[in-house]
Order: C-alpha cells, then sequence, then structure tokens
C-alpha cells in the first residue's frame, strides 16, 4: 500500500503530568536522530503525536526503525485524503481494496470516524455510515462488528486533510530516552549486557557503555565486536558512548596471585571500580550490568555480594530474574544476537579458572585487594588511558563493513 506518513502515539504517561513537554521533546529529538539516513522524511508534532511525513520514503523501512522510539506506544500507517466526504468514500474503499488479500471467509469490520474539524458537514456518526456503506456493498465477505472487530478502519477528518488507516503497530514502549537519568553499562562481547543496555534504555535512562579490554591477550577483532555491539545499541538511542579502559595490567596481576578460583571476583570488583571511577566523571548515577541470578559462578547471590560491595553506585541489573531463553530472544528481537555470538574471546572468559568460586569470602578478598599496594594506582591509570569513542545509528559494521540489517524481526513483542 502507498502510505503518506506514519502516525507515531505517545505511551499513555506522555499524555499528563508536568513532564509532557520534557518528554515528547525527547522523543522528537530521538526520532530526528534515528531519521537521519532518511532525507525524504520530515516531522510534525501535535499533542500526544508525531506524524512522520514519508515524502516518498518507505514505510517498510522505516517502520522497523521507528518502532525502536523509547516512549512511542504504538505506530499507524496513514493514507492522507482532502476532507471532502467524496474523497473520503473513494480512498477508504480503496484501502480496504489493498487489504482485501487479508480478509477471510468472513472478516468482521468497523468503522470508527472522528470528526475533529467541526465544520466538516457530517457527524462522526453519518461518516461511518457514509464510509461504511460502500465498504459493505463492495466487499460481500465483510461482516460489522461494532464490539470486537478484525479490522477496525479509523477516519479522522481534519481541516488539513483526513487520516484514514487501520493498523496499530506496538512499538517499543517505556520512558523517553534519558527522562530518568544516566548510567553507566558493562558492557562485554556476551549476549546479556547489551540487552541489559537495551532495557535500562527503555526504562528512560540515557546509557553509556564502558568495556574491559586485554590486550593482546584478548585481539582486536574482540574490541571492534564490542564496538560494533554498541554501534547496534545506537540504533535504538541514535548515538552511543563506548568507554574503551584497557585492563591487561590488572587482569596479569590478579593472574599473578596464586588465587585462581577468586581471579573473576577479583576481576569484578575492579571493573566496578573503574566503572563507578568514569561514571562519576560522565555524571551517571547507577551501574548496570549482565548479570542473571545463577547463570554462571560469579552471578550466585553470595559472588553478587561479594562482587557488588566494590561500589557505592546503585548497581542496576535488569536481567537478574530472567530466564537464558527470555534474554536470548530479546537480544534476537533488538538485533544484537548475531553480533554477540560471534566467537571472538572476552578478557573474563580467557582466564577462566578451573573451578570459580561460587561462595567468595569477602574478608578474604578484602586482605587480597589490600596486599596488592599497587592497584589503587592501576585504576587510577586505567581511568587515564581509557579512550572513548562515539557510535551512531545507521553508521556501518566495523567487522563487516555493512550497515546493519535495519528491518528488525518482525514479532518483537
Ligand atoms: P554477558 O553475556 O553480558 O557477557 P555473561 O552471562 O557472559 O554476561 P559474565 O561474562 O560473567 O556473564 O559477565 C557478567 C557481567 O559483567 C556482564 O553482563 C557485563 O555487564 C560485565 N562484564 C563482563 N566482562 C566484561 C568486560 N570485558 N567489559 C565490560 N563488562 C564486562
Ligand atoms: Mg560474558
Amino acid at each position: 500500500m502507498n502510505y503518506d506518513m506514519l502516525l507515531l502515539r505517545f505511551g499513555e504517561f506522555m499524555l499528563k503530568g508536568k513532564n509532557r513537554a520534557r518528554f515528547e521533546k525527547t522523543i522528537i529529538t530521538q526520532v530526528k536522530a534515528l531519521l537521519k539516513p532518511y532525507p525524504g522524511a520530515s516531522l510534525r508534532k501535535e499533542y500526544g503525536r508525531v506524524y512522520v511525513d514519508l515524502g516518498g520514503e518507505s514505510h517498510t523501512q522505516l517502520i522497523p526503525v521507528l518502532k525502536r522510539v523509547f516512549g512511542v506506544a504504538s505506530i499507524s500507517p496513514v493514507k492522507v485524503t482532502p476532507s471532502e466526504i467524496e474523497e473520503i468514500v473513494q480512498t477508504a474503499v480503496a484501502f480496504m481494496d489493498e487489504r482485501a488479500q487479508e480478509f477471510g471467509e468472513v472478516t468482521t469490520f468497523k468503522v470508527n470516524a472522528r470528526r475533529v474539524w467541526k465544520v466538516f458537514p457530517h457527524s462522526s456518526h453519518e461518516t461511518n455510515h457514509l464510509v461504511g456503506s460502500p465498504i459493505l456493498r463492495k466487499f460481500q465477505q465483510l461482516k460489522v462488528d461494532v464490539r470486537d472487530p478484525d479490522i477496525e478502519l479509523r477516519v479522522e477528518i481534519r481541516e488539513q486533510g483526513t487520516y484514514i488507516f487501520s493498523e496499530v503497530i506496538p512499538a517499543a514502549g517505556g520512558f523517553p530516552l534519558g527522562t530518568n537519568g544516566r548510567a553507566m553499562v558493562l558492557l562485554s562481547g556476551g549476549i546479556d549486557s547489551p540487552v541489559a543496555a537495551w532495557s535500562s534504555m527503555r526504562r528512560g535512562l540515557e546509557v553509556e557503555c564502558v568495556h574491559f579490554y586485554s590486550y593482546p591477550f584478548t585481539s582486536q577483532r574482540a574490541k571492534e565486536k564490542v564496538i560494533d555491539l554498541a554501534r547496534a545499541l545506537a540504533d535504538h538511542a541514535g548515538s552511543i558512548k563506548l568507554h574503551l579502559v584497557p585492563f591487561t595490567e590488572i587482569q596479569t596481576a590478579f593472574t599473578q596471585l596464586g588465587q585462581d578460583n577468586l581471579i573473576i571476583t577479583l576481576m569484578r570488583r575492579s571493573m566496578l571500580r573503574i566503572a563507578t571511577k568514569l561514571a562519576e566523571r560522565e555524571r551517571a548515577l547507577a551501574l548496570i550490568t549482565g548479570d542473571s541470578l545463577g547463570q554462571v559462578a560469579s552471578q550466585t547471590l553470595p559472588s553478587m555480594n561479594v562482587i557488588g560491595r566494590a561500589t557505592d553506585l546503585p548497581l542496576l541489573r535488569p536481567l537478574v530474574m530472567m530466564d537464558k531463553q527470555e534474554i536470548v530472544s530479546l537480544s534476537k528481537q533488538i538485533g544484537t544476537y548475531d553480533i554477540s555470538i560471534l566467537p571472538y574471546e572476552d578478557c573474563c572468559t580467557l582466564f577462566v579458572p578451573k573451578s570459580p568460586s561460587t561462595n567468595p569470602n569477602l574478608r578474604i578478598v578484602d586482605k587480597i585487594e589490600a596486599t596488592m599496594s599497587h592497584l589503587p594506582e592501576w585504576l587510577d591509570q586505567a581511568v587515564e588511558q581509557t579512550e572513548t569513542i562515539t557510535l551512531y545509528a545507521g553508521e556501518a559494521s566495523v567487522l563487516t563493513g555493512q550497515p546493519e540489517n535495519s528491518e528488525m524481526k518482525d514479532d518483537w513483542f
């Protein structure tokens, strides 16, 4: 079908309260950022809604992109026609004609007209009949059901034109990006942390990513993989800051302690300390990880307890109660899965001991750290040597040179 524009509805929380103006502004900024690669499209704002005029861009390309906008509850592709009854009827019939292949033996429908422009000579009720009758005459298999129709044909009559649409496609929902503050997500190359980042963004957090690498133990490829993951997240956020932290020195020191089963615990604590310093520098108020309770040794409750104490900031774990299957399915839907499963090693998988502790002792861990007199200095150095890059929506992949497929899986809710 040849649509003219897309209608983006805000979530219900947007409709009232003193935050509305700020929320709407945020949504518009994100829509603009995501529309950059589509110069034909332009946007128009109205109370509780945003309209994107397609201007020749394809709706099948733009819908998957705009579904990512946080705070947008749903999207409808719209046909626009002049606000005159003959034109409206004609367009509505043509609209149903194009949807006819979706009709089963018996498909139920109703017309739901709304006269916003009061000068229009027919009431909403009259318009329902004026539009519905010719449709029923033309499509014998259609039956009217005003309660729960398969197709609800919406007809919004406005001064500047009448909007005709029927599909309501669910979008990301949640809170507009950044309206709940800023946080640092610890981004590994795995499946979980990108999902944790997305879930946090959906709750209205602006996220910056921190990644620890141990060159030359981890390859340039492994680093590029994480850059690609951050870039995939930028396809949702518009842009993402990624802090790349050299971790070789600290990691090597831990491997030389002869405390193999505590290495992961010690490494995680140092990562949190460095991330905390970066968070302070970037004015972020929380840390986020991809931990899921019981998934691996470092994610038992005793491990989380000992590791979590290394930071004073709130430590958010959006996936903590989720099953692996749910996490995997989300990662496929947000477009990070295919990157996450690439084989390049992560600094933590490299030195994984045979039996990492599932029940580390806080006193022992504290003692070990106290014997490492250079540790505070190394943590500061790691922060100083951190390299920060910004990734933008629609940029080409570092690994493949191709822009990522912008089509998300259709069944993503
Ligand atoms: P993921 O799939 O996110 O890697 P995981 O189940 O493999 O998670 P771990 O590898 O134990 O679990 O990591 C737990 C969390 O610690 C990760 O979700 C991530 O937030 C953080 N993390 C681990 N390694 C790194 C790293 N190299 N850089 C930044 N954060 C890391
Ligand atoms: Mg991992």
